[in-house]
């Protein structure tokens, strides 16, 4: 596993299997120790764990996910086991990889977590979601159907799960085959024009500077007939 720091309180832990795969440890802003944000594949809970003990900010108190696919919670249970913490996800997700319903464009439905280890974002009236301290989460839904992305306000640094991947700097779509609705995550990106990070972090590939110049012409690229 790769551990990189890309901004004061964030770590970017990278491993590969075939595809890229990444997770963030952010250090808490009350200084108690350190929030994981998504849980990548099951292999990788080892070396988290191993790394949230060596940087020395204290444990994981929460884990939030951008989404439930598996390849994002693979580390959860694993993580509970050595440190019982809560497990955050949009409400919108939750009957989706507790395998009550099946993805949208997929057949069966999948349990990706078994019930009762994930609690729901709380929803503020006007729709604000949850924020935990220096991270605000928000709605990008398309992706799948309950997606989230959270941004680091203080550093700048969104952070993006699989609402899009990147090549060499420029954003491209999230992978086609496991999206739910293309043209709503097409619609979901207009957030790095709200938030205008200095730097976007995504699951499946590397980072993508000062995004929210790229957006009007992604937008353009892949809105409407050009799917
Ligand atoms: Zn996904
Ligand atoms: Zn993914």
């Amino acid at each position: 596993m790769k551990i990189e720091q890309i901004s004061d309180h964030i770590w970017t832990l990278k491993s590969w299997m075939v595809l890229e795969f990444r997770v963030w440890v952010v250090a808490n802003q009350d200084g108690k120790g350190v929030t994981l944000v998504d849980a990548g594949v099951g292999s990788m809970a080892k070396d988290i764990l191993a790394f949230v003990e060596q940087l020395g900010k204290g444990p994981i108190q929460q884990i939030l996910l951008t989404h439930g696919h598996s390849d994002h919670v693979g580390s959860v249970l694993k993580i509970l086991e050595h440190t019982k913490v809560p497990v955050y996800v949009h409400p919108t997700e939750i009957p989706y990889m507790e395998g009550d319903l099946p993805y949208p464009r997929r057949k069966k439905a999948e349990q990706t977590l078994p019930k009762n280890v994930v609690s729901p974002l709380h929803i503020e009236e006007g729709g604000q979601l949850s924020s935990f301290g220096a991270l605000q989460a928000y709605s990008a839904p398309g992706h799948s159907p309950g997606h989230v992305v959270y941004f680091h306000e203080q550093d700048r640094v969104l952070l993006g799960g699989d609402l899009f991947t990147s090549k060499k700097g420029k954003l491209k779509r999230p992978m086609p085959m496991f999206t739910a609705d293309m043209q709503e995550a097409i619609r979901s990106s207009r957030i790095v024009e709200k938030l205008k990070p200095e730097r976007l972090e995504v699951c499946h590939s590397g980072p993508v500077y000062h995004p929210a110049i790229q957006i009007a012409s992604y937008i353009e690229k892949w809105s409407n007939d050009n799917k």
